[in-house]
Order: structure tokens, then sequence, then C-alpha cells
């Protein structure tokens, strides 16, 4: 049964002469307009090289591209809902704490500061929902009763730390006009919708900051030790310069909040004598970021004080892979949101996802993923890629975790399927011409919503970002160098 297939923009191959050519004047534009990442293998903090991307923006059904986009603040508010809850997540969270350390370590400042009392009720989320078209259909054998060649589009996880490609989001769009314009094509640039995630992601941060109300306040972006992707993170900072410059942007590691900052008795997080109105967190999503105890003590010094965290602890606990299966099971969606038609638009989107914890269901999860491991990926409550389990992999992770307790740390979803795309991956010290390749793609969608477990100050859907992989790849992440960036262009 072949894979279901979209045709690419243009018709491909390009001829060899122009490719080089094209990509020749590509690679500059990347260089001088931020689509860059700096090299992890040769690291050199004055390089940056350009970041990997796909040179003609990727087919996109239109229908479905609006489905995500106005979805997007149902999803904010269900997130939301879902991070004030705290029996929920504490009901959800509870098997895999016991043997996930690092969810457990959230967990316990999470505990502490709500015993302490919280001194800022009001919180920033900055998520991105990430899907996939999913080609497989239970109309028929391969292909959508519409016979097209995906039915829709299935979640693949929404992320609520560290949301990345604000700037290379958009930035992709702009390259790839270029490209298009430099192939005689311009006209087709009106198929790839406009792209505001840069400026929508720092209305929040601005916005948040308003709230706070303090002059003389500073927003702390929270980094790692070397940031790679470190023009998408600029970018940010760039844009809220300009828009207001009085703003002052401070970056710093979580062992540097562990040594520069401290909580004046008003609980303020005070950083080069100025409060901190918003910490925004580009670090602190994966176990080697905290690797000893003053990382965890900043990580809990930063959620005791008043400044306005993205994320502050619980959405990062809502952010997790085992409240997404959470959310999947009978009636909770409905618990959250009534049992309207928003909810019936979110249950759609779900693929199988089911718990693998020590009950009647996480048994039958087991035998079904053993029967047919190709169909699912195993998944730790972890962030930032490269954790999951794949193919035939499932099977050996799950005969060996069976009667361990470790198996409640993950959950199994079913894998999607998307069409495949020709085109071309242009890499960074790549031979040019690339090879003609099969794609997948995955479209993130950005919401930003503020406010508190009672009030909500605003909710809007603001952007999208396109990341595409080689088709036989298991992940796309492009800061791993696995994925490269992309637009969509809509069919
Ligand atoms: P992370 O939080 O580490 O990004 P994800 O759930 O997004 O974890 O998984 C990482 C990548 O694995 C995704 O970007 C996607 O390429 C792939 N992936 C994850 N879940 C699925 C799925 N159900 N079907 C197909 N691919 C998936
Ligand atoms: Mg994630
Ligand atoms: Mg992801």
């Amino acid at each position: 049964m072949s894979q279901a297939r979209l045709a690419p923009c243009l018709q491909l191959p390009l001829e060899n002469k122009t490719l080089v050519n094209v990509i020749e004047k590509a690679k500059d534009w990347a260089l001088m307009h931020g689509v860059g990442m700096r090299d992890k293998k040769h690291f050199n903090k004055d390089v940056i090289q350009i970041a990997p991307f796909i040179l003609l923006p990727s087919p996109f059904p239109k229908t479905e591209f609006m489905k995500a986009v106005e979805l997007q603040p149902v999803l904010n508010e269900l997130m939301h809902k879902v991070a004030h809850d705290d029996e929920f997540l504490e009901q959800t969270l509870q098997n895999a704490l016991q043997v996930d350390e690092f969810t457990a370590n959230l967990y316990d400042i999470w505990l502490k500061v709500k015993n302490e009392g919280i001194s800022q009720p009001i919180s920033l989320g900055m998520l991105r929902s990430d899907i996939m078209l999913e080609s497989r259909c239970p109309h028929t054998e391969n292909q959508c009763a519409k016979h097209t060649p995906y039915c829709s589009w299935k979640q693949v996880e929404i992320n609520s730390i560290a949301s990345g490609f604000g700037h290379l989001g958009p930035v992709s769009r702009e390259i790839q006009s270029y490209i298009l314009r430099q192939l005689g094509h311009g006209d087709l640039i009106k198929n790839m919708p406009e792209n505001r995630a840069l400026s929508g992601l720092c209305s929040g941060i601005i916005e948040a900051f308003d709230l706070f109300g303090v002059l003389n306040a500073v927003v702390l972006f929270v980094v790692e030790e070397v940031s790679y992707n470190i023009c998408d993170q600029r970018f940010h900072e760039f844009e809220i310069s300009e828009k207001r410059p009085e703003i002052q942007i401070y970056r710093k590691t979580l062992n540097e909040i562990y040594e520069e900052t401290e909580l004046n008795d008003k609980k303020q997080l005070m950083l080069d004598g100025h409060p901190v109105a918003v910490v925004y967190y580009r670090s602190g999503y994966e176990p080697a970021q905290y690797p000893t105890a003053r990382e965890w003590d900043a990580r809990l010094r930063v959620e005791r004080s008043t400044a306005i965290k993205c994320p502050s602890i619980h959405y990062q606990l809502a952010g997790t892979k085992k409240v997404q299966q959470a959310l999947a099971g009978p009636g909770v969606l409905e618990k959250f949101m009534g049992s309207g038609t928003s909810t019936s638009r979110v249950r759609d989107i779900f693929t199988g996802l089911y718990s693998l914890d020590f009950d009647e269901s996480g048994e039958r999860a087991v035998e079904m993923a053993l029967a047919d491991a190709e169909r699912f990926v195993l998944k730790p409550q972890r962030e930032g890629g490269g954790n999951n389990v794949y193919g035939s992999e499932v099977r050996d992770a799950l005969t060996r975790m069976r009667h361990s307790r470790e198996r409640a740390a993950y959950i199994l979803m079913e894998r999607i399927l998307p069409p495949l795309v020709s085109g071309y991956m242009i890499r960074p010290g790549a031979p040019v011409p690339p090879p003609l390749v099969d794609l997948v793609s995955e479209l993130g969608i950005f919401g930003v919503i503020i406010g508190t477990k009672e009030k909500i100050y605003c909710n809007r859907q603001v952007g999208h970002m396109l990341r595409t992989k080689l088709a036989d790849a298991n992940e796309g992440g492009v800061a791993a160098g696995l994925g490269a960036l992309d637009s969509p262009y809509l069919l």
C-alpha cells in the first residue's frame, strides 16, 4: 500500500543550474535575515550558520489549516483550566511521579508554592499546539471519503514551555517567498498565510509586563548554558525592544539566577536592583538543564516570586504527555469544557492515546502495542525531542518494562502517518544541489493566554510554524538537526 501524497507547489524536479543558483542566493538571504543557528559540532559563539530549511513551501489543505487556527483559543482555554485544576493534575500524574524524578521535582515545587500561598495568581501561557495531517482514514483503506490524500489533522502534542520558532516560523515564509520570486513564481506567495507569530508572542510578554505594573521592572529570559537556537530567542528580544524600548530584558541561566537574584520582603524577584515582571523560560524543560540542586533552588525561587511566569509550574505540568493522554479519556474533556461542539471538535483531533498504568486498561494497551508495535509511539514525560520510542523498539521497550513500575512514566500513542511531499532540504555544509526527497511536515499553532484561575485577560491564536523532516525520520527537531524550517502553502 503506497503512502498518500500531496503535490508540491511547483513542478519538480527543478533544473540543476536553477537549483544551484537559487540555493546560493537563498543561503545568503538566510544568513542575512536570521534564518540561523549555532553549530553544535563546531561550537563558536561568534559564528552563526544557516538553519536547515525546505526550498519551497509545503502544501497544506486550507480548510485544515483554518480549523487549526480557529481551534487554538479553545485549546488555550482548555490548558488554562487544566493547569488550574489541582485535583486533576494530582490524579493524572500520581503514578508517573512515583517513577519519574524530573516530573516529581516539578511537582514538589508546585506543592511547596501552593502550601506557602501563591504570590502571583496570573500565568502567561505561550503555547504551541503541534499537529500532523493523518493520511490514513477510518473511511476507506488508504484514502479519505473526501478523496483527498489526507483525512484531517491530529494533535502530536501541546507545548507549554519554551515553545520556540516565533521568529523562525514567520521568517521561513519570507525566505520561501524570496525563493519563489527568484524562480519567477512570486504569484504563488498569495497562498502562503500571513504569519505574525513573533509579534503575537511578544505581545503576550508585553501584556504580562503591563499587568505586573511596576515601574522599573524588567523581563527575564531563562536560557540554556549555550543557546544554539539563538536567532529565535534574540528576535523576541529585538521585537520587544522595538515595541517597548523602556523594557529591559535580561538573559540568565538557572545557575545565574541562583547566584544573582533574591526575593525581597514583598516576594519580588530582584535582579540587578530591579523587580522581575515576567520570566520567560527558554530552558528548564529537561533534566539536563538542572545539573545540580542550585538549578532546582533557582526554579523554586522564581516560582515563589511575584513575577509572572511563562510558564508557571502548573502550566508546565499541564503540558505533560500524561495530561494529554488523560484528556482523551472518557468524560474528561466534558468535565473541563461541557458537552458542546467545542468539545467534540477537540476530541476529533486526538489519536489513540493510552495509559500504561498497572490496571486493566494499561494491560490492554501493553498487549495491543506488543501485537502491533509499528502502529505506536511510546512517549515519556519529556520535552525537547529525541525521547520517544518508535517502531520495533516499542516492542523491546515494553517487553523490558512490562513488569517494572517505570512503565507508568510513559504513554502509548497511535502513530500518525502524514502524506508525503517531494522537496529539497537545504542543510549547512551539505552538497548542492540536494537530492529530491520525500518529506513530511508538522504544523505548530501558537497561542497566547493570560489569566488567573478565575479570570482570563486575553486568549488568542497568534501565528504558526511548520517543520518538515525526511519521511523516514522518526522525529524532526530542527535544533537537533533532523528537521528543517518550512511554511505552509495552502491548497
Ligand atoms: P517533544 O515534546 O519531545 O517534542 P513530541 O510528542 O512532539 O515530543 O514528539 C517528538 C516528535 O516525534 C514529533 O515532533 C513528531 O515528529 C514525532 N511524533 C510524536 N508523536 C507522534 C505520533 N503520534 N505520530 C507520528 N509522529 C510522532
Ligand atoms: Mg514538546
Ligand atoms: Mg514536540
